[in-house]
């Protein structure tokens, strides 16, 4: 009997000794004991009445008994469903009613909270601590330390991982042991992790990169992770001699940037940087080259498609692209009457066994994203040139219709981001009496720097059509960021709405 993803990813982890994580206080959990310890929880949460294809929400800080309630849900043939822990108690109402999951995993701190929303539910409730104590502990303590998983092959549910929403309601992506299995595998061999490598591990775990890209490809390949809770800067510094392989988000590389302790000879002995879930800049890309040697490997993908492009391991890694489709992933550029030739700017679709399996009990949402034959619409808009390379240019949401002419907010970021004194900047579409919409750009300043807004705009008025240059610009302090580092338009278009209303 076999457990697609049990047997990939966790059972080959009874008897290893090798640290799977090193803790930020110098603690080591060696495979064997993880485990063992995913064996107990599966018993636990079997105890708990979790039945083959339950949900299991989880809302925990990131430690090592987190991710063994992931191997323990996979184990019990269920469907692992980690929730941001950034989300409210009106959040999380949200999606126990849509989930419905058959245990709610939660931090003893906010029980008190949540438990009259889960009771609305129907779903029983329990605790589990930053540090892995709580009521599924307990009642773990005294299981057993092995666990005959239950049998589940590739087109089976492993997770459930809602989409940030940050238009209309979050959506559940059902992905299946083979779309996760698929996907470690794919980059695993790409980016060449083998048992040696020890992964710098800061990312959340709700999240597809820390969940699945880096978790997994670790626990694929039996390698190390230095597991640490979040991303903080002291921490990194200090631990990263011991890592050969960091996984970020762009902001985290920004931030070594910034830390005169991040020096070419702290990163020396590295093997490599990957980065993806937001646009990194090519400028950073360079920044990061200077001061380290290293070329950082960009890739892109989402939740309802684990990845689907990167850079190469070997040869041109280029700055301010995602690289090319992965092995078994097609992708191709949609405009509004079929593919597009390289260079035109199109909706990026993919179909390939990483795609999703669809949205959890909404049909119509499914048909309209994930067509008949497998490609799903991404919703990003971006070019691919004649070798291959793909590059982003935004959401199709975040596309501006000035006047019945589109403009692609990217386009005139990278110009902004070029004036003297202009740390980054977001372009957004605002609604306008007589254009629809119009150009307008957020700016934040570099370290020290006085900007003008004005005098910035003045900058790129020669360089790009009219129709494309903003219409106005102010200056703010820094971005709305979410956790995985991309900035929110949703939030900064709701902030300046008003702004051409009455022009
Ligand atoms: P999520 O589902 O939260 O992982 O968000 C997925 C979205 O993040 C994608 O649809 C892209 O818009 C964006 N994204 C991920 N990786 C990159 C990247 N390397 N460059 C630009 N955008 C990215």
């Amino acid at each position: 009997m076999t457990n697609t993803l049990f047997d990939a990813l966790f059972a080959p982890l009874a008897g290893r000794d090798r640290p799977l994580m090193i803790l930020p206080d110098g603690q080591e959990i060696s495979g064997d004991r993880f485990l063992r310890q995913v064996a107990r929880l599966a018993h636990a949460l079997s105890a708990s009445g979790v039945q083959p294809g339950d949900r299991v929400a989880v809302q925990v800080a990131k430690s090592p008994a987190a991710l063994a309630v992931y191997g323990a849900t996979v184990a019990l043939g269920a469907v692992f469903l980690p929730l941001n822990t950034a989300y409210t108690a009106d959040e999380v109402d949200y999606f126990l009613g849509n989930a419905t999951p058959r245990v709610f995993l939660c931090d003893p701190v906010k029980r008190a909270a949540l438990l009259p929303v889960a009771r609305r539910h129907g779903v029983q409730v329990m605790t589990m601590g930053a540090t892995g104590g709580g009521e599924l502990a307990d009642l773990a303590e005294t299981q057993p330390e092995t666990f005959d998983a239950v049998p589940r092959g590739p087109g089976d549910l492993a997770a459930i991982l809602y989409t940030s929403g940050t238009t209309g309601r979050s959506k559940g992506a059902m992905l299946s042991h083979g779309n996760l299995l698929s996907n470690a595998q794919v980059l695993a061999d790409l980016w060449r992790f083998t048992a040696d490598d020890v992964l710098l591990h800061a990312l959340p775990i709700f999240h597809t990169h820390g969940l699945f890209v880096a978790s997994n490809i670790s626990l694929l390949t039996r390698g190390s992770m230095i597991f640490l809770p979040g991303f903080d800067a002291d921490q990194v510094v200090s631990l990263l001699p011991r890592a050969t392989a960091m996984m970020g988000v762009p902001t985290f590389y920004t931030r070594l940037l910034d830390d005169p302790r991040f020096t070419r000879d702290l990163a020396g002995h590295m093997r490599l940087f990957i980065s993806g879930s937001a646009p990194l800049l090519a400028e950073t890309h360079r920044a990061f080259e200077d001061r380290t040697g290293h070329r950082i490997l960009e890739r892109y993908g989402m939740t309802e498609t684990n990845m689907n492009t990167s850079n190469p391991y070997e040869g041109d890694r280029r700055a301010g692209t995602v690289g090319l489709p992965l092995p078994g992933v097609e992708l191709r550029i949609m405009g509004e009457a079929g593919p597009l030739p390289p260079g035109e700017v199109g909706v990026i679709e993919v179909r390939g066994p990483n795609v999703f399996q669809g949205y959890w009990q909404m049909p119509e949402k499914t048909a309209e994203e994930l067509r008949a034959d497998g490609w799903f619409i991404t919703g990003d808009l971006g070019t691919q040139d004649a070798d291959g390379y793909v590059t982003i240019v935004g959401r199709a949401k975040d596309l501006i219709i000035t006047g019945g002419y589109n403009v692609y907010p990217k386009e005139v970021e990278l110009l902004l981001d070029e004036q003297p004194g202009v740390l980054e900047s977001a372009v957004i579409g605002l609604p306008h009496p007589d254009f629809g919409e119009a150009v307008f750009a957020v700016l934040t300043a570099q370290k020290g720097a006085q900007l003008d807004a004005e005098a910035v705009l003045a900058g790129i008025r020669d360089r790009l059509a009219r129709f494309k240059q903003p219409k106005a610009a102010v200056v703010v302090d820094s971005l709305p960021r979410n956790t995985m580092g991309k900035v929110q338009k949703n939030l900064l278009r709701a902030a300046h709405a008003e702004r051409f209303r009455l022009s």
